[in-house]
């Protein structure tokens, strides 16, 4: 069951690529890494992602690279990569904590107000994304004897 995999235009690496982009088969670390790369474009000095040359180098935003920019976040506009339905990770955490929090109404009950500030600030939305959509693992306790000594 070989995985096909190629040459990743971004690191050379052998790897099943994530996408193939204009400049060729990217593997999945450089994938995310470009889709999160942002720094202050050098021709118009805000803060974007950067695109070209691309790879780990870039200094140029897309519309200053003249090619069109993809991956925004449909409710902050934010380029990053993206989560639910085109959204950031930020965007989507409060998305799913409004929906939980006021079930499914969209209006949070004041007495879940400060927990969902709480939420929604993480300066990780990733790790809580990923956090709350997994079921929290059950705690198990050993219940063999411990092993014996020989
Ligand atoms: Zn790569
Ligand atoms: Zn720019
Ligand atoms: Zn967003």
């Amino acid at each position: 069951m070989a995985a096909w995999s190629a040459a990743c235009a971004h690191c050379g690496g052998h790897r099943p690529p994530a996408a193939r982009w204009n400049e060729g088969p990217v593997c999945d670390p450089c994938y995310t890494a470009a889709l999160q790369h942002r720094g202050r474009c050098e021709l118009c000095g805000q803060t974007r992602r950067l695109v070209a040359p691309h790879g780990p180098h870039a200094t140029t935003c897309a519309d200053c690279a003249g090619i069109p920019a993809t991956h925004q976040c449909t409710d902050c506009g934010i380029e990053d990569k993206l989560y639910e339905r085109g959204r950031c990770g930020a965007c989507a955490l409060r998305r799913r904590t409004t929906d939980l929090l006021s079930a499914g109404t969209g209006r949070i009950p004041d007495q879940f107000s400060d927990l969902h500030a709480a939420i929604t600030s993480t300066p990780s939305p990733r790790t809580a994304l990923n956090g709350s959509a997994r079921a929290p693992a059950p705690v198990c306790s050993p219940t063999w004897p411990p092993a014996g000594s020989p």
